[in-house]
């Protein structure tokens, strides 16, 4: 069988966790009204649910080149599933994907179905209680992965190589990190208002700070003694927040900066 787009790749596994993260986000959305109008049990939400947490868990681990090895193999699994339960949810959820796809070829729909199409692929079991994901994770934990390294430049730098164009990630919530509405910043009102009110907070005390070393160069024109000062307390607050914001699992900050500049922010 012929491995689908983005399968057998490692360097593209930020993308399939992203994958995995929108799965479980989309379910998150679905199943309260599923559940209302009585087409979903709750048992079996709750069930579809933890199984999609399972997935996000396994793929972060996997996608993390400092991921350490899994040790002994335990009931139910590694992440808290059977591998033939994950795999058979994964599978299903790639099948319905490929539906939605051929009904309505949106490039979104085609891409995430293809993504799904990967993560089910990389769920089979290679030996009995053990996924492929699984296996080849914990085989190259540790050791840097040369092979893949050497694979992103041709990902993309050729357009059309043989697995297809570069896939572009899936945008997430600068906050929180879920999957957003293609043309959205945001996965919420009160992520947006969380992030601005923070950044408000912030902007209050770096305005001054930053007008100061502009005006004094750092603290090497004009008033000196009070230009270094406003340049030291800057970088160290900057900096604090960087790390703050980074242990908090948001978006780093070019790349939002990015994500905004893309959506037409001009501050000018
Ligand atoms: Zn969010």
């Amino acid at each position: 069988m012929t491995p689908p787009r983005f399968a057998a790749r490692p360097e593209v596994f930020d993308y399939l966790l992203d994958a995995a993260r929108r799965l479980l986000a989309e379910r998150e959305a679905r199943y309260p009204a599923m559940i209302e109008a009585g087409k979903l049990a709750v048992a079996d939400a709750t069930r579809k649910l933890e199984l999609a947490r399972c997935l996000v868990a396994q793929w972060r681990w996997a996608a993390d080149p400092a991921r350490a090895t899994l040790g002994e193999w335990r009931e139910p699994g590694h992440f808290n599933a059977w591998a033939h339960e994950l795999a058979a949810e994964i599978a299903d959820a790639a099948t319905r994907a490929r539906a939605l796809a051929d009904r309505d070829p949106t490039p979104l729909r085609r891409e995430v179905a293809d993504m799904y199409e990967a993560l089910a692929w990389w769920q089979q079991p290679v030996s009995p209680g053990r996924a492929r994901i699984v296996a080849h994770a914990d085989f190259t934990a540790g050791v840097r992965d040369p092979g893949a390294r050497r694979l992103i430049p041709v990902l993309h730098a050729t357009p059309q190589n043989a697995a297809g164009a570069p896939p572009r990630p899936v945008a997430t919530c600068p906050e929180c990190r879920s999957p957003v509405t293609p043309g959205k910043l945001f996965c919420s009102t009160e992520h947006r208002t969380a992030w601005n009110n923070r950044q408000t907070v912030r902007g209050r005390v770096l305005t001054s700070l930053a007008i100061v070393m502009r005006v004094t160069r750092n603290g090497t024109r004009g008033d000196r003694a009070t230009g270094k000062q406003a340049t030291h307390e800057f970088n160290t607050l900057v900096s604090r927040w960087i790390d703050e914001d980074a242990r908090a699992g948001r978006q780093p900050w070019p790349e939002y900066q990015a994500r905004r500049y893309r959506l037409g922010f001009d501050p000018l």
